[in-house]
């Protein structure tokens, strides 16, 4: 049976803005946006690609299609990513400077999954960072975020995280399960060292690269103009220039995320990354950054209450400002009737900017508080990351199925689907989204 065809099941629920039914659910998705080129890539690097996301679409979408939580279609695409070398989370996950993977995941969603009502509405969401053994980290982030009894916190890090999940059935690798030969390449040629020989990740030589790797001193003038470098930039810093000539995935960023809308309105944004080649160790990106690198909300659009609400003096006077010229200070008339709005975010790029410029909760934000569509919101924020020289795109969602997934750079992987179930994807940024062929 042809994908799309499988039986369509009627499942419509009452929730807080109306009835949902399975004509709405929609999932997109991501696989990292920077550098790549169209020009230097081959049609079957490109293919390959495509395939992998067509994928991803489609383990989402049968657990939409049955009825599932926005939060399980998200995390099914995007560990079907994680297992894919192609891109830079999970399996295919890059090295920091010491030759190590530090693998971030991240769940948020817009309301609480009603196959788990237990969990409270204020719970939102679960990140994790600095973790070594967690196979689909993704998976990791969504059992923690179930389990606030063990877990009550929003972001926790390393072995703490990676021990409640192994008691929980999450599966641990040996930190060798990451190692891939052409991820090693480009941390080695990073930091100006020899690629060759490729280490065996199970035996000493690795452990013995691992170390040298650590002795770099990065702090040292004489080393850093001898060619090595800290993280290699997943997008070209600066605003002036134009984009660099690179195979495609040379430089990877290929962070992975998801932003799904179930049948009941609920929208989850997942995100998954092993972060910037030849980052520092620790160093901790947006992915697993409530607000910079990933967001989920729902909130009631009722007209003029926030103008009354305590909240009001609180606001930034651009903010208030923008309120007042969208709503009009005084005309009940013409605002918003009641009801409820949701967005889903996941972010991919140069993520110190988007934490320096709260990229995700900027963009819920400008639309509860500034009447702005995903569509405006989205482009304006990444334009904001594009004027402090941050280069990148991300994927967003609200509770109407009106989709968004705005780049400032050559390429981002990319794709939705819909209820008709026909993944369409995308890798350039003239690119229009496409069904592929999959046979
Ligand atoms: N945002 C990720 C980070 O900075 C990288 C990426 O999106 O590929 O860790």
């Amino acid at each position: 049976m042809n994908f799309s065809e499988k039986k369509s099941v009627t499942l419509a629920t009452r929730s807080g803005d109306g009835v949902h039914d399975d004509n709405n659910i929609v999932l997109v998705i991501h696989g990292g946006a920077g550098t790549m080129s169209k020009e230097t890539s081959t049609p079957a690097q490109r293919r390959a690609y495509k395939v992998a996301l067509s994928n991803a679409l489609k383990a989402g979408y049968a657990v939409l299609h049955d009825g599932g939580e926005a939060m399980d279609a998200a995390v099914a695409a995007v560990s079907v990513m994680e297992d894919n070398p192609l891109f830079n989370a999970g399996k295919g996950a890059v090295f920091n400077t010491a030759g190590k993977n530090e693998l971030e995941a991240s769940v948020m969603l817009s309301k609480s999954p009603s196959s788990h009502p237990a969990i409270p509405e204020s719970r939102r969401g679960a990140a994790l960072t600095l973790l070594t053994r967690t196979r689909n980290p993704s998976k990791l982030a969504r059992t923690i975020y179930l389990h606030p009894e063990l877990v009550d916190h929003a972001f926790i890090s390393g072995s703490t995280a990676e021990k409640i999940g192994e008691r929980l059935g999450e599966e641990l690798v040996d930190p060798s399960y990451f190692f891939t030969e052409q991820r090693w390449r480009e941390h080695r040629r990073g930091l100006g060292l020899p690629e060759e020989p490729i280490p065996n990740p199970t035996n000493g030589d690795y452990s013995e690269s691992r170390r040298s790797a650590d002795l770099i001193d990065l702090r040292d003038p004489e080393h850093q103009s001898n060619g090595v470098r800290t993280a290699v930039p997943s997008c070209v810093s600066n605003k002036n220039s134009g984009y660099p000539d690179l195979p495609l995935d040379s430089f990877p960023t290929g962070t992975v995320g998801a932003v799904a809308l179930d049948v009941r309105g609920c929208i989850a944004a997942v995100t998954s990354t092993g972060g910037r080649t030849n980052k520092l160790p620790g160093r901790i990106g947006d992915t697993p950054l409530m607000g910079a690198g990933f967001w989920a909300e729902e909130w009631e659009h009722n007209g003029g209450d926030l103008r009354r609400s305590g909240q009001w003096m609180l606001l930034p006077s651009w903010l208030r400002e923008m309120w007042d010229r969208f709503h009009g200070q005084s005309s009940d008339a013409t605002r918003e009737k009641t009801g409820k709005s949701a967005v889903g975010v996941s972010g991919t790029g140069d993520g110190d900017y988007f934490i320096r410029q709260s990229t995700a909760s900027t963009l819920a934000r400008r639309m509860q508080l500034a009447g702005e569509s995903v569509e405006e919101a989205s482009k304006q924020v990444v334009q904001d990351l594009f004027s402090d020289g941050g280069i990148g795109g991300v994927i967003a969602l609200d509770n109407r199925g009106n989709v968004a997934m705005p780049l400032n750079c050559p390429g981002m992987y990319r794709g939705v689907v819909r209820a008709d179930g026909i993944p369409k994807v995308a890798i350039f940024d003239d690119d229009v989204l496409e069904e592929i062929d999959n046979d």
